[in-house]
């Protein structure tokens, strides 16, 4: 099970505060959306869930196990970044497998595992090119290959398609529900475009200046908003 609650979670840096007393509670393969402005905190947070960063208070449980003072590694989770950080000299199909090398998995269950992410994204033909052979599209999954072979319960997205034209970045927000689905995990999606938010999401987290100003479903957040911020970024006045 591979729920993530977030306790009381608070973060400075230095004599700034940049989030404020987060608790949420993400169900089991929930597609959570975090949305706000530029600069609310959206990043940091999903960085202290994967463990990158650290918070000044609070706890992450996954599972029910409380793992914040866990590295990265040990938490069960993967995030994928805005760039794509792919090597340019590994082929795809060494870029998808290059956590199993670190990890010195088995060849046989690295091609394994290789194979079944180049097909639930269909990069199959494609597992020899170099990603300066791809579309920015066959990139970003390339990216996020990398991070189905290691079976992570919960996935972290941090505005994974922005580098994307607006055509492209609509297949993808298709496929990435399509990968939701396919795949037995939580996503934490990070988003600044409400209608990211508003199609993808089972229910969104509205960041403001690193409080929560609601979490609900898209039709709560849209009939209900219960702060005029949540009213003026994404639902209609009452
Ligand atoms: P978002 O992803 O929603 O745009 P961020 O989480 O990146 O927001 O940033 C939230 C706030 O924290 C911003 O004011 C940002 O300047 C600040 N911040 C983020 N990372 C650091 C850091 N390493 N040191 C100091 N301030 C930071
Ligand atoms: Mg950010």
């Amino acid at each position: 099970m591979a729920t993530l609650d977030l306790l009381s979670i608070s973060k400075s840096f230095g004599a700034a505060k940049v989030l404020h007393d987060i608790s949420l509670a993400i169900e089991d393969r929930e597609f959570v959306v975090f949305v706000g402005p530029s600069g609310c905190g959206k990043s940091t947070l999903l960085r202290i869930i994967a463990g990158l960063e650290e918070a000044t208070s609070g706890q992450i449980m996954i599972g029910g196990e409380d793992v914040s003072a866990a590295p990265p590694v040990e938490r069960g989770i993967s995030m994928v970044f805005q760039s794509y950080a792919l090597y340019p000299h590994l082929s795809v199909y060494e870029n998808i497998a290059f956590p199993l090398r670190v990890q010195k998995l088995p060849q046989v269950e690295m091609d394994e595992r290789v194979q079944r992410a180049a097909g639930i994204l269909q990069l199959t033909d494609k597992l020899d090119l170099k990603p300066g052979q791809l579309s920015g599209g066959q990139r970003q999954r390339v990216a996020i290959g990398r991070s189905i072979v290691r079976n992570p319960k919960v996935f972290l997205f941090d505005e994974p398609l922005s580098n994307l034209d607006a055509a492209l970045r609509g297949d993808m927000r298709v496929e990435l529900s399509q990968l939701h689905r396919q795949l037995d995990a939580t996503m934490v999606y990070v988003t600044h475009d409400q209608v990211e938010a508003m199609t993808m999401a089972d229910r969104i987290v509205v960041l403001n200046g690193g409080r929560v100003e609601q979490f609900g479903t898209p039709m709560e957040l849209y009939h209900h908003p219960r702060t005029k911020f949540v009213a003026s970024f994404i639902g209609q006045p009452n």
